[in-house]
């Protein structure tokens, strides 16, 4: 079982086989079918990711998860070359302790815009609350390796997120120190 705070990304990638065994399902708005593996996280990061949820919730604001958990072999599928897409074994999506959020605002789409919406910024100020981090900040393309994605978020547990959020660090950093 690897690490909640662990380094996954193109020279740290997880092992082809590595499927994570408390994978469940997260109870929150999804937009994927049910019993899709998309809306699976580790146990620890679903109850995480249920409880930033129903904060949101209680501002009435609209988050929707995308996508969760993706295996190694759905990664190869998707490896078009795109900036936002890594390759298989260098997805974060693969630890299952990622996860894609939009909302309504930008019809549930993955786009830059996303952070400007109350959902975006809802999501970059109370995300390190429950253990989250937006892990692929604007302005730190060259050390993480990718393109700015507001959308997507990283449990890495509590206070490690609060600690990345208060000095700025993305993990890449962090784990450099
Ligand atoms: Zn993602």
């Amino acid at each position: 079982m690897s690490s909640y705070t662990q380094l996954v990304n193109t020279s740290h990638p997880l092992a082809p086989d590595y499927i994570p065994r408390d994978l469940v399902a997260v109870n929150i708005p999804f937009d994927a079918p049910l019993g899709c593996s998309k809306r699976m996280l580790r146990r620890q990061a679903a109850e995480a990711a249920e409880e930033l949820f129903d904060r949101s919730l209680s501002m009435n604001l609209s988050l929707f998860g995308i996508s969760g958990y993706r295996s190694y072999k759905r990664q190869i599928q998707l490896n078009t070359g795109s900036p936002y897409v890594a390759p298989p074994g260098a997805s974060e999506h693969q630890t299952g302790l990622a996860l894609d959020v939009s909302c309504p605002a930008v019809s549930l789409e993955l786009i830059e815009d996303f952070a400007n919406t109350a959902e975006g910024q809802f999501l970059r100020d109370y995300a390190p609350l429950y253990g989250f981090i937006l892990r692929y900040p604007k302005g730190k393309e060259k050390i993480t390796g990718y393109a700015w994605e507001p959308w997507h978020i990283r449990y890495v547990t509590k206070s490690l997120a609060l600690y990345l959020s208060l000095t700025g660090m993305t993990l890449e950093e962090y784990h450099s120190i």
